[in-house]
């Protein structure tokens, strides 16, 4: 369609120049040659009024004197007529009985004369008949008229010659077959470039080695299919990149929620709503929500400051906050992003883990500080007494002495106890590992607690199968068992049993239950007996001599060797604890 198009145009250009220089041309051509004939014929005409005047020829009216030139002039085809300027023929040279002819004062040829010194006109001869060209010359008492026979000789000198036509001709289809030629090569290119635009347009597939010519307009196409290329690159690597971070946004654990900057919606994940449901209490799944939250007037104030404040987008830091909130007992951090286009992300972390345990480290730390105090004020508060009572008795000294000499130890006790759990939780994975054979470890804490359990008039039962062994730490294994009984002696009572017995065994674990009929632990207590630092009762258990780390190192010793405990109350008073060691450590968990 385009190479048609564009051969037209530039064939009907070319037609109607090459029309109008054919016109001009043949036009010079015929008025060049018709002034030819004319001067052929006014030469003829000057020599018949000098060949007239010379034989006085008028005076004498002897016109057919005329004829003896007529016959020196030897042209077939020439007519010579004398007119007088009243129109009366004085001779004629093919007519030879002039008195019948008209008059030819309104020849169109004489006319013309008339007006002008000589005058032209091509018609049939009225006297002879036969066409003639007619040039008719006025002198001062007559019309001198030459005429030529309008045959095909004349005919061929006044045509213009045929040759200029054929070169014209031949230009003209040569011209024709150039123009054919280069409105394809143009057209061709052209339409390449326009199927090229037309398929980028509609995204379809491009076939990659289009060929242009060589020439500027091939260069230019060559350049734009270029161009598109790396544009398509750039824009496939943008999508796919975009692509990634949106699935990684939706798998994120962390919630994501982008707005436009009038506060619309374009992405959020679904943590990002379940957050927002739980802050906002009510069970829809519109993000947009987050803005009518009276929890995120704040962020909503720092959204609205920063997008009325275009100057902060020229800043080379885009505009962003956290802030954190608390609804119902859950902690969220909440981060604000200000992007440079006005749209933002918000997102929205659930942070209740880390910030209990920030809480709890917080008061761990304040209870050891407290726990570390109490002795420590005991025994500087002996000493300034001994030191100044000059007049202190030896018993009471020694009594004082004996006093800070307890504290002194369980202020040792409560730093080894502090030392066993801070190794367990910073070291857990670097702490030795041996086979250690549990009936072995378990005949040492019995050899190591008989005197007190005699003292207590507790009888112990332990039924340990031999041969059990497991891979892990000795000192944290034995602490285990060592804590079990002398929890029972310092808070089951006296004159009790207590039973140890590895009940069960499976390819993984051995079980063990540890038990006592002593007074048990009032059931309100037993959720958090194995916390750090809990006592049923704090002051009795100060007095008694437990530092509250025991069941926590026991309950982390059992964690790191893989197993689990539990306690419950029995049935016939007491407590018994169930707890698995794994045969095989793998690495040591803490709680
Ligand atoms: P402590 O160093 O005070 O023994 P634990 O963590 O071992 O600390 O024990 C926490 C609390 O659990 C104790 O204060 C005690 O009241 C209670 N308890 C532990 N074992 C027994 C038991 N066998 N019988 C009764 N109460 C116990």
């Amino acid at each position: 369609m385009f190479r048609k198009r564009l051969f037209l145009y530039f064939f009907v250009v070319y037609a109607a120049f090459a029309a109008i220089v054919t016109l001009l041309q043949y036009n010079r051509e015929v008025s060049f040659k018709v002034d030819k004939l004319n001067s052929n014929l006014d030469s003829y005409a000057s020599l018949v009024h000098n060949y007239i005047q010379r034989n006085s020829i008028l005076d004498s009216s002897q016109f057919n004197r005329l004829d003896s030139l007529y016959r020196i002039i030897d042209n077939n085809n020439l007519r010579v007529t004398v007119v007088a300027h009243n129109g009366d023929v004085f001779y004629d040279s093919d007519v030879y009985e002039i008195s019948l002819m008209q008059n030819h004062l309104k020849r169109p040829e004489v006319q013309a004369a008339l007006r002008g010194a000589h005058g032209t006109d091509t018609r049939l001869s009225a006297s002879t008949g036969t066409p003639y060209y007619y040039y008719a010359k006025q002198y001062k008492d007559y019309f001198v008229r030459t005429a030529l026979d309008y045959d095909v000789s004349i005919r061929e000198f006044l045509r213009a010659e045929r040759f200029f036509f054929v070169i014209i001709g031949i230009l003209f289809l040569l011209m024709t077959l150039l123009l054919l030629f280069i409105s394809g090569k143009f057209g061709n290119t052209l339409s390449k470039l326009k199927d090229f635009a037309l398929k980028a347009a509609s995204d379809e597939k491009i076939d990659p080695n289009i060929e242009f010519p060589r020439n500027e307009l091939g260069v230019i196409s060559r350049q734009i299919v270029h161009i598109y290329d790396n544009l398509k690159k750039t824009r496939d690597t943008i999508s796919q990149e975009r692509e990634k971070l949106i699935r990684h946004l939706y798998i994120s654990r962390e919630g994501v929620a982008i707005f436009s900057p009038s506060k619309t919606k374009i992405f959020a994940n679904s943590l990002f709503i379940q957050n927002i449901i739980h802050i906002s209490d009510k069970p829809s799944v519109n993000p947009e929500q987050v803005f009518g939250i009276d929890e995120f007037n704040e962020v909503k104030s720092f959204i609205d400051k920063n997008l009325a404040e275009n100057l902060a987008f020229l800043q080379a830091q885009l505009p962003s906050k956290s802030f954190t909130i608390s609804k119902r007992g859950r902690y969220f951090a909440v981060n604000v992003i200000i992007f440079s286009d006005r749209t933002f992300e918000i997102s929205l972390n659930d942070i209740t883990t880390q910030e209990t345990e920030k809480n709890l480290k917080q008061q761990l730390t304040s209870n050891i500080a407290h726990e570390l105090r109490t002795p420590v004020t005991s025994i500087l508060g002996y000493l300034e007494t001994i030191l100044s009572s000059k007049e202190l008795d030896d018993e009471k000294r020694t009594h004082f002495i004996e006093r800070a000499n307890v504290q002194a130890n369980r202020l040792s006790e409560l730093i080894s106890d502090i030392s066993v759990l801070n190794r367990i939780e910073e070291n857990a994975v670097s702490v030795d590992k041996d086979t250690i054979s549990i009936p072995e470890i378990v005949s040492e804490v019995m050899d190591n607690m008989k005197a007190k359990l005699d003292e207590k008039g507790i009888k112990a039962e332990v039924k340990i199968s031999e041969g059990i062994a497991v891979k892990g730490n000795y000192s944290l294994l034995y602490s285990i068992f060592q804590n079990l009984f002398e929890n029972s002696i310092i808070h089951a009572g006296e004159n009790i049993e207590v039973s140890l017995q590895n009940y069960f065994e499976d390819d993984t674990y051995y079980y063990f239950s540890y038990a006592d009929n002593g007074i048990g632990i009032p059931y309100e207590h037993i959720g958090r007996i194995f916390d750090r630092f809990y006592r049923v009762d704090q002051g009795r258990g100060r007095q008694t001599g437990g530092t509250g780390l025991g069941l926590a190192i026991i309950k982390n010793a059992v964690l790191f060797h893989g197993g689990d405990i539990s306690v419950k109350n029995r049935d016939g008073g007491g407590v018994e604890f169930f707890f698995s060691i794994r045969k095989e450590v793998v690495s040591g968990r803490v709680s």
